[in-house]
């Protein structure tokens, strides 16, 4: 484990340079998935020092990073050897085409060996750029077979309320996080959404299996309506991450792959979030949940962020199904300038030299169970709900009522809060409507546990008496 001291200056450490910094991201920066109400007045905090389970911002505050910088730093920030193997591949060969039959030795190496590490049967890599553009090329290389099946007329992909897939036009739209599509357009007749799998809010007085079997019949009433001949796919994360960190109930996702498999419809793992050991495995979907995807789709912990990249990995049936070859002058044409980019791979494989080396998922198991035990006791504060997930990917639910479980009103803002009084004490959480997300760096020990369990508590205390 990393336990490196933060550096202590930054040529951002007067306020008079911090500010006009700000300045200038406000004048000029467009960021991703920012309220703009709260932008104008509260600025942002500009990270600019990252080490083990720490970041450091501008003025020099120092937090614990509760999400791994989102979801996605798994071995922890400020490992030298994997910017090195970066700054080895940047210098030796940066980039070259991977089109046709042009190759490089990193994206190589990198697909063999997650054609190692993932189910037996997924043994082809498909590169992008990261977890939205997989999910993206997904859906053009499911629709490509079919075409080629002599199956035209299966296009369609079940998503589910809640999903998160990312935000390229087709992702947004498998996306079914109301609000994320507000004011935005969706590719509405390619996608139909399911209800999410959500436990917390299962019907009153429904059984945990009696739920089970109601999703599993939604999923089933589904096909008949749309017609079999008219679905290409099933996509799922196998926990929901954005949406809430749903975990479904047990057996669900070994059911609703025996209804694709019936009716030929194939089964996309999200594992974007859940692969590369936040539930303890490089995979999740075989290893946790009992089930082989026709794809799995993963990205963020495949680099721990150092680079971007994703990969889509590929069923030897479906390759099978791909590889044939098309007529005189045909190609299969998709990919991206980016496909099996040399310094993403390298920084990949390092990364994953890395979790072998320290056995980092045996950590998630270890520490996982013991965050969730520690976590729940939070639920003795008014606000919190449910407090759910599994190992290092884990939720707080706010409510105004346990036993109603009625929300706050949006305006309460109490997942901000949450999180505001979490980060003047040291540490960054999610906040996610009224939730709040914590999806650690995969090295937290028990004793980091503690620290932040403590803070937390603080934190929810702060917001009780400040929402009195
Ligand atoms: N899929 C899931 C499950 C995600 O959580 C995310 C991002 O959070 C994405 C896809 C999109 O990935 P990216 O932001 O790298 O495009």
């Amino acid at each position: 484990m990393n336990t490196t001291p933060p550096r202590e200056t930054t040529d951002l450490d007067t306020p008079e340079r911090a500010q006009a910094l700000w300045q200038k991201d406000k004048d000029h920066f467009i960021h991703p998935f920012t309220d703009f109400s709260r932008f104008g007045t509260h600025g942002c905090d500009i990270i600019t020092e990252s080490e083990g389970i720490h970041v450091q911002d501008a003025q020099g505050n120092r937090f614990i990073d509760g999400i791994a910088g989102l979801w996605c730093v798994n071995v922890g920030h400020g490992r030298r050897e994997i910017g090195e193997a970066m700054a080895e591949q940047a210098t030796r060969m940066a980039y070259f085409s991977t089109f046709n039959n042009l190759s490089n030795v990193p994206a190589t190496l990198l697909a063999d060996k997650l054609a190692d590490l993932a189910p037996a049967h997924l043994n082809h890599v498909f590169y992008s750029c990261g977890g939205s553009a997989a999910n993206d090329a997904t859906v053009r290389l499911v629709h490509y077979y079919f075409n080629r099946l002599g199956k035209p007329s299966k296009k369609r992909i079940i998503s589910r309320n809640n999903a998160y897939h990312g935000t390229t036009y087709m992702a947004a739209s498998l996306t079914g996080i109301a609000s994320n599509n507000w004011d935005f357009d969706t590719l509405d007749h390619l996608v139909t959404y399911l209800s999410e799998a959500n436990c917390y809010r299962r019907p009153e007085g429904m059984s945990e299996s009696a739920y089970c079997d109601h999703l599993v019949q939604e999923f089933e009433d589904t096909i008949a309506r749309l017609g079999a001949d008219n679905i290409a796919a099933f996509i799922a994360e196998p926990i929901m991450g954005a949406g809430g960190v749903l975990v479904a109930p047990e057996g669900y996702l070994r059911r609703m792959q025996a209804v694709c498999r019936k009716h030929d419809i194939l089964l996309i793992a999200d594992e974007v979030v859940t692969a590369f050991g936040r539930l303890g495995h490089f995979f999740a979907s075989e290893a946790v949940f009992g089930v082989q995807p026709d794809i799995i789709n993963c990205a963020k912990g495949l680099s721990s962020g150092y680079a971007p990249l994703g990969a889509t990995l590929i069923s030897d049936d479906m390759y099978e199904v791909l590889s044939r070859p098309q007529g005189p002058g045909g190609v299969l044409s998709t990919g991206f300038t980016y496909s099996g980019h040399p310094v993403s791979c390298a920084a990949a494989l390092k990364n994953i030299e890395i979790m072998e080396r320290e056995r980092i998922c045996d950590n998630v198991l270890e520490v996982g169970p013991y965050l969730e035990e520690r976590l729940a006791t939070l639920s003795r504060h008014a606000t919190v709900g449910d407090v759910r997930g599994s190992h290092f990917m884990m939720c707080l639910e706010n409510v105004a009522d346990k036993t109603t479980r009625a929300l706050l009103p949006v305006e309460a803002r109490v997942g901000d809060r949450v999180a505001d009084e979490a980060q003047a004490r040291g540490l960054i959480i999610r906040p996610v409507g009224h939730l709040n997300i914590i999806s650690p760096p995969l090295i937290w020990t028990r004793e980091v546990v503690d620290q932040v369990v403590d803070i937390l508590d603080q934190a929810l205390s702060a917001t009780t008496d400040g929402l009195r």
